[in-house]
């Protein structure tokens, strides 16, 4: 009996030691940097080998169940003694740590913040065009899809906020889900949310739209299970981790000729052009009142970007070549992006299928058959539109840098791409930020070939009226 107990500290230790280890994963997105070194070489692909260092350790450790450490035929002594040594060990460790985290400039949160003037300079050059924006309102209700996001990451469905999202945003975090769940046996979740700072700190107008960019400082607890540990399980394991602290930026897009109005709050469902509030909210984007589009970013800010605060730098005011009239450089970006994200999809599920309404005959072809490929980890660092060409029809050329993990447990490796994306001359792009739903009721689209909407019936397009991905390259280096 005596050695039982023993025991049971013995493993009650070695837990807690795996829970100071714990890494700091918090916030949705994984909060994920995309790497931009470790360049890959056509002939060495499998050779970053992890050795589980940074916060690219995926070890999912404390879901695991630390059980079976009783042996037969091991003498109480030599218990002891391993008890002793387990005991010091970890005491320095955990010296070591506090030592650590007490010298060391934490780099996940950097204290974000401008002066009073420059926040003065970014609401006046707000209510130039919209004189009755509020700071305030705007910041609290950031704060609350902030908080709705993380809340949906955690418990794996973007359902709830896709009406707030972009449709880059809303398919990255979608597509990164499934691709945790399927792909790494994994989940993320989170419990204590709280947001600490909110902080305007920067706005870039580039016509016809406006964005305002806002730190967000907050504290979560976070880990990272593996998919079979229960609701309950997971519940006893965030109790005992650790809170992270981390700073992101978010960015929030609308056209300057939007205009707030206080009465019509998007996040209670009400509609921000007629104030109609439907059923069923969080199923569809599209008012059934007016038929506006919620997040096309004509009535209302859409959550067009999410940044690490270490990473985030102001938008390039660079010029693009072709723009036409109308055109924005930032609903292309975000348009590739999906495409990005769903051609990512095609090749994890080893189908066409996400790209079938989102892609010309020729990718269709290239995608007629894909493999099954494994991708884990993935993050983009930069999605930047270089050009248009206008011939029969509009052409743009898309650099994509990214990083993923292209065998389980492999650190993962650079890559940049070039996206082909066309659009017909007489096209009206009227979705803009928005995701594509059906064209009836906004519903999401289905992940079948199905001809008709679940929801209302309506019959499917088989092709969106929008940039289409005509080819997407490995761009070869010189
Ligand atoms: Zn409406
Ligand atoms: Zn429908």
């Amino acid at each position: 009996m005596k050695m039982l107990k023993l025991l049971k500290i013995l493993v009650f230790i070695f837990c807690l030691f795996m829970l100071f280890d714990e890494s700091a994963y918090a916030r949705a997105g994984r909060g994920q940097s995309y790497r931009s070194s470790s360049y890959r070489s056509s002939s060495s692909s499998g050779s970053y080998r992890s050795s589980y260092s940074g916060y690219h350790r995926s070890s999912y450790g404390s879901g695991y169940r630390h059980s079976g450490y009783t042996k037969d035929g091991v003498s109480d002594e030599l218990l002891g003694f391993l008890f002793l040594g387990i005991l010091m060990f970890v005491i320095g460790y955990a010296i070591y740590r506090n030592y650590r985290q007490k010298n060391a400039i934490h780099p996940q949160s950097p204290e974000p913040g401008i002066d009073a003037d420059a926040r003065a300079r970014i609401l006046q050059a707000i209510q130039e065009t919209d004189p009755n924006f509020s700071m305030e309102i705007f910041l609290e209700r950031a704060k609350e899809i902030f908080l709705r996001l993380q809340d949906a990451w955690s418990s794996g469905d973007m359902t709830s906020v896709r009406n707030f999202l972009s449709q880059g945003v809303y398919n990255r975090f979608k597509i990164q889900l499934e691709i945790m769940r399927n792909m790494e046996g994994a989940k993320n979740v989170m419990s204590d949310i709280s947001v600490e700072s909110m902080s305007p700190i920067g706005i870039h107008v580039n016509p016809p739209y406006l964005t305002l960019h806002v730190a967000i400082g907050a504290k979560a607890r976070d880990v990272m299970l593996s998919i079979d540990v229960s609701d309950d399980e997971a519940q006893q394991i965030l109790k005992k981790a650790s809170a992270s602290r981390f700073t992101e930026v978010y960015s929030f897009t609308r056209k300057l000729t939007a205009q707030s109005d206080a009465s019509r709050d998007l996040l209670k469902g009400q509609c921000p052009r007629c104030g109609f509030v439907p059923e069923n909210f969080s199923q569809v984007n599209k008012c059934p009142g007016c038929g506006a589009l919620y997040n096309s970013g004509e009535y209302d800010w859409v959550l067009s970007e999410i940044t690490q605060m270490e990473e985030w730098k102001p938008a390039s005011a660079d010029g693009v070549s072709g723009l036409a009239e109308g055109m924005s450089r930032q609903v292309i970006e975000d348009r590739a992006s999906y495409l990005f994200w769903r051609w990512i999809q095609c090749r994890v599920r080893g189908s066409a299928l996400p790209l079938m309404r989102d892609a010309t005959g020729n990718m269709k072809a290239k995608l007629a058959s894909p493999a099954n490929e494994y991708l884990g980890e993935i993050a983009v660092g930069a999605v930047d539109l270089k050009s248009i060409e206008s011939n029969e029809e509009f052409r743009a050329d898309v650099l994509i840098q990214w990083s993923a993990s292209v065998e389980k447990n492999n650190e993962p490796i650079h890559f940049d791409h070039r996206m082909y994306l066309v659009l017909p001359k007489d096209a009206n792009v009227e979705t803009n930020f928005a995701d594509h739903g059906c064209e009836q009721c906004g519903a999401p689209l289905p992940d079948t070939d199905a001809l008709n909407c679940a929801y209302c019936g309506a019959l499917l397009p088989d092709t969106h009226n929008d940039w289409l991905l005509d080819d997407i390259r490995e761009q070869s280096r010189g």
